[in-house]
């Protein structure tokens, strides 16, 4: 099995998306986030192949509010977050939000990470067109804009992921890595503009979604923590 090699060697701490949220159920249990006050939100990309990922969410704390855009950047803007914000339920005057944020990136059935066969087709694609985009404009510089049509999400994921490093990623799998890193810091930029600790206890969790031919979707862990009244981010050893 090409893929499972490819995995093991490209993300040897990946587990299933569904052992990895049962992780994070055990980690925030005892942190007070009762699964039924407990309000999730999630930022994966548009792509249909993500969407299991809020759906599993979903069987363990209830529907997610939907925080993402392409390459899974936080897209909503301050009025989203706010929104957000507000349908957090109290449990004792205090709320408790766990956020994810998962770009993705997919293993071909030879093996070769960045791409993935899809229903229905007989040639590979690009799992996240996003990235492969952003990684071909990093490098060849940017296709001038076609009027009348806008690219606001795109481009603001090349400025945010740009931002992230001087170094140029040599490829997917490296961006994507820096893509995780980049929706990590974005999530807390706007829960900390926002003061969101202020009323409630927050976890994030910041990983890469990978998508295998004919198996379940697995979670590479990259960043996780959790903030309380106190203001501080402690990270969480998932
Ligand atoms: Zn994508």
């Amino acid at each position: 099995m090409l893929h499972i090699e490819a995995l093991n060697k490209a993300f040897p701490s990946a587990v299933s998306s569904e052992q990895y949220l049962a992780r994070v159920a055990k980690l925030v249990s005892p942190l007070g986030f009762a699964r039924e006050h407990s309000f999730a939100a999630v930022s994966v990309c548009r792509d249909e192949l993500t969407q299991s990922f809020p759906d599993l969410v979903a069987r363990r704390w209830d529907q997610p509010f939907s925080l993402g855009g392409l390459g899974a950047l936080p897209s909503l803007g301050r009025t989203g977050w706010r929104a957000a914000l507000s349908h957090v339920p109290s449990d004792h005057d205090r709320g408790h939000l766990i956020v994810f944020g998962l770009p993705h990136i997919g293993i071909d059935p030879e093996g070769n990470i960045g791409q993935s066969l899809r229903r229905h087709q007989d040639q590979v694609t690009p799992t996240c067109g996003a990235m492969a985009a952003l990684l071909s404009s990093l490098r060849n510089g940017f296709e001038p804009q076609t009027p009348g049509l806008d690219d606001n999400e795109a481009d603001r994921l090349r400025r945010i992921v740009d931002s992230q490093s001087d170094q140029l990623p040599d490829n997917l799998l490296e961006l994507t890595r820096l893509a995780a890193t980049a929706v990590n810091t974005e999530m807390w930029a706007e829960l900390d503009a926002l003061q969101a600790h202020t009323e409630m206890d927050i976890a994030v969790f910041c990983g890469i979604q990978i998508h295998l031919p004919d198996e379940v979707d697995f979670v590479s862990p990259v960043a996780s923590a959790f903030m309380g009244s106190d203001g501080i981010a402690t990270e969480l050893s998932i």
